[in-house]
């Protein structure tokens, strides 16, 4: 990329020209990977009056090399399944930015797991990360593997196989992953055994997510979607409102969605439906928690085996879970499943808050349909840090060797979603566009990692 930032005292609109001509050349860069031309622009689109302070990120090219990977790996995921029949998968890792510390982020275990994914999900965490204030880089991986149906040796088979080749690339000062959409506590036990085989080293710190009695912090998993609850409280208190006696709905039945739903009641919310691929299911009477979890995290059945189960609940095979009415909406399944209409019609029924548990669940068209009707908005790499940070609070203890209370660690999660939201608040209004919080936590995250760019030289 060869794009040149004549320096300071730009015209806005020229500075937004030539930002504009930045993401054109990076789309041109790795054309089809339509999820990471979505995320970079997002970012890209908020750096206009970034550039015009600090001229000396321009000059560096901070945004043309923060846009290019440090270093991309895609390999063959061999392996055999229950009846010997061989298959093989592609597996990747994009370690995107070591500016702040190790490469850190997640695995995504789907069958529509591809670069553009993969890239677009490294691209957030590189600024999620700086958000959270902790010693962490981004990056993120995964394979096209659909672990849905397979048995638990055919999991631990493709989990070993995956470890064997990305192994090389890991360490607790280099790059340490942890889970994400079809990789939870099961995966990460079978990857961590294949990487201390093979290494010879118990080596805690080199991926996150564990279980407790091998390395593993608590509040870690339930860290996400409690972590986008306390953004959604502060989003709210800052308006003088609260999540008590709401109505909520949260997207997903996964790992975040899960948790989300359980602080959401805790904090004396009503959630009123959840989903998977399939459909919703609407339980009026208030989503229960433990038949939720027996059908998702024992059984690993479908969701609509929760409606089955439940009086009153309803499955709507098909149909989109921002249909039924809620004053608070948490996105916590996958990329752009809430879209424009979703959010008309959020909207319409008197919907006034949405914390996006998931990365990118929003569409950019659904965000402008919020921002105009005053909708608090909270974005993924702000409101769903608390997964991360906790993660980075799993290899402090792994470092020292020590395990933290419960309690200890939900109030330092509690604490840090709070600075998270303060941050981006008061980087929003900083920068001339107060509440909001999209552009508060771009400028903000990029800043911290802009800036230890320049300090570390042309690297
Ligand atoms: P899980 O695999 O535990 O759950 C994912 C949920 O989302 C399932 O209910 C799944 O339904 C649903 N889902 C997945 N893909 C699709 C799709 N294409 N269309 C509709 N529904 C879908 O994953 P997590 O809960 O860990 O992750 C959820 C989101 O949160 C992701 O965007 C992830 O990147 C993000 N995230 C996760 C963090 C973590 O700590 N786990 C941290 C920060 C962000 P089904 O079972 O039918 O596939």
């Amino acid at each position: 990329m060869s794009t040149t930032f004549s320096p300071p005292a730009a015209h806005h609109a020229d500075l937004d020209e030539r930002i504009e001509l930045i993401l054109n050349e990076v789309i041109a860069r790795n054309p089809a990977e339509v999820e990471f031309h979505q995320a970079a622009r997002e970012v890209l689109d908020c750096l206009g009056p970034v550039i015009a302070k600090h001229p000396e990120f321009a000059d560096h090219k901070i945004i043309q090399r923060i846009c290019e990977p440090e270093r991309q790996i895609i390999f063959r995921v061999p392996w055999t399944d229950d009846r010997g029949e061989v298959h093989i998968n592609r597996g990747m890792r994009v370690e995107f930015s070591s500016a702040l510390g190790p490469y850190k982020g997640g695995l995504r275990f789907h069958p529509s797991v591809n670069l553009g994914i993969v890239k677009f999900l490294g691209f957030e965490q590189i600024f999620k990360n700086a958000l959270t204030g902790m010693p962490i880089g981004g990056g993120k991986g995964g394979a096209d593997f659909d672990p849905k149906g397979r048995s638990d040796g055919e999991i631990m088979r493709f989990c070993q196989s995956f470890m064997t080749e990305l192994y090389r690339h890991l360490g607790e000062y280099t790059d340490v992953p942890a889970g994400d959409i079809g990789v939870g506590g099961r995966e990460i036990g079978y990857l961590f055994g294949q990487y201390k085989r093979i290494t010879n080293r118990y080596e805690s710190g080199v991926i996150t997510g564990k279980g407790l009695d091998w390395g593993g912090a608590l509040v870690r998993t339930e860290a996400t979607g409690y972590g986008a609850v306390y953004f959604l409280n502060e989003m709210l208190r800052r308006r003088g409102e609260g999540i008590e006696g709401r109505t909520a709905i949260v997207s997903g039945s996964g790992n975040v969605a899960i948790y989300a739903i359980e602080k959401l009641h805790a904090l004396g919310a009503k959630v009123v439906a959840c989903s998977d691929s399939s459909g919703y299911v609407h339980d009026p009477a208030g989503i229960d928690l433990e038949l939720l979890q027996q059908v998702k995290e024992i059984e690993r059945a479908r969701i609509s085996q929760y409606a089955e189960r439940r009086r009153d609940a309803r499955f709507v095979a098909g149909a989109s879970v921002w249909e039924v009415p809620c004053d608070l909406a948490v996105p916590s399944a996958t990329q752009n499943e809430l879209h424009e209409s979703d959010a008309v019609a959020l909207v319409k029924n008197g919907c006034v808050a949405v914390a996006e548990g998931a990365n990118m669940p929003t569409t950019p068209a659904a965000i402008r349909v919020f921002a105009d009707a005053g909708v608090a908005f909270g974005p993924g790499k702000a409101a769903n840090a608390g997964g991360v940070a906790t993660s980075a609070l799993e290899m402090q203890q792994n470092a020292s060797r020590d395990s933290w209370t419960f309690e200890h660690t939900e109030a330092r999660l509690a604490e840090i979603m709070r600075n998270i939201h303060q941050l981006c608040d008061e980087t929003a209004e900083e920068f001339g566009a107060p509440g909001d919080l999209v552009k508060g936590a771009n400028i903000a995250g990029f800043q911290r990692v802009a800036h230890a760019m320049v300090a570390l030289g042309l690297v």
